[in-house]
């Protein structure tokens, strides 16, 4: 009788933890770079980034409600949120992360690869777990993890990265990304599985 009476407030204690860490789970806002008028990248890009940007930040939304996340969209369709309006969307968010989705541009044609930000010191483990994810995905080169202030970033109260997913400039990395819905959609699910490794 006493054995069973263990067992059982090892089984309350399981679910308790287990339940906690549902609870615990963050919501992820996710930013689909540019929209609307700016569309992202350098003038003249054969690509529109506004449109991949959107595009990987809906299936990775699909992908997380799928793992039980909550999440939200600072935009869902081609049109200009301002900078401050999707930060004022993350600082509302009680136990959430920022993930800002964008493409890459560059004058030198022959730049490629993947490069993932962060600002606050808090937000690195997250930048370096979604990096390792979407860098063995997208099998290009890896640009590093790096710090920089940029707008979302500094003024996001919550952990926040912004994901580089590739260059749109760069010939045959640029028609993966606008031409392959697989490899867009591979990008969504390592972003998704970084997440998770961290969350
Ligand atoms: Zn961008």
């Amino acid at each position: 009788m006493k054995k069973i009476g263990h067992l059982l407030a090892l089984l309350a204690v399981v679910l308790c933890l287990s339940a906690s860490a549902a609870w615990a789970r963050p919501t992820v806002v996710i930013d689909a770079g540019h929209g609307g008028h700016d569309r992202g990248g350098v003038p003249g890009d054969r690509y529109a980034e506004k449109i991949y940007a959107l595009d990987v930040s809906r299936r990775l939304e699909g992908r997380l409600r799928s793992m039980g996340y909550r999440t939200v969209m600072t935009r869902r369709g081609d049109y200009f949120v301002p900078l401050n309006d999707r930060c004022s969307i993350a600082n509302s968010q009680r136990n959430a992360i920022f993930v800002s989705v964008h493409f890459n541009s560059a004058p030198r044609e022959g730049a490629n690869g993947v490069e993932t930000y962060y600002y606050s010191r808090r937000s690195g483990s997250l930048a370096s777990a979604v990096h390792r994810q979407v860098v063995r995905a997208a099998g290009t080169e890896d640009r590093r993890v790096r710090s920089r202030g940029f707008y979302v970033l500094r003024n996001t109260r919550i952990p926040a990265i912004l994901v580089e997913c590739g260059f749109l400039t760069n010939r045959s990395e640029g028609r993966r990304i606008a031409g392959s819905a697989a490899h867009r959609q591979r990008l969504a699910d390592a972003i998704a599985l970084g997440i998770r490794s961290r969350y």
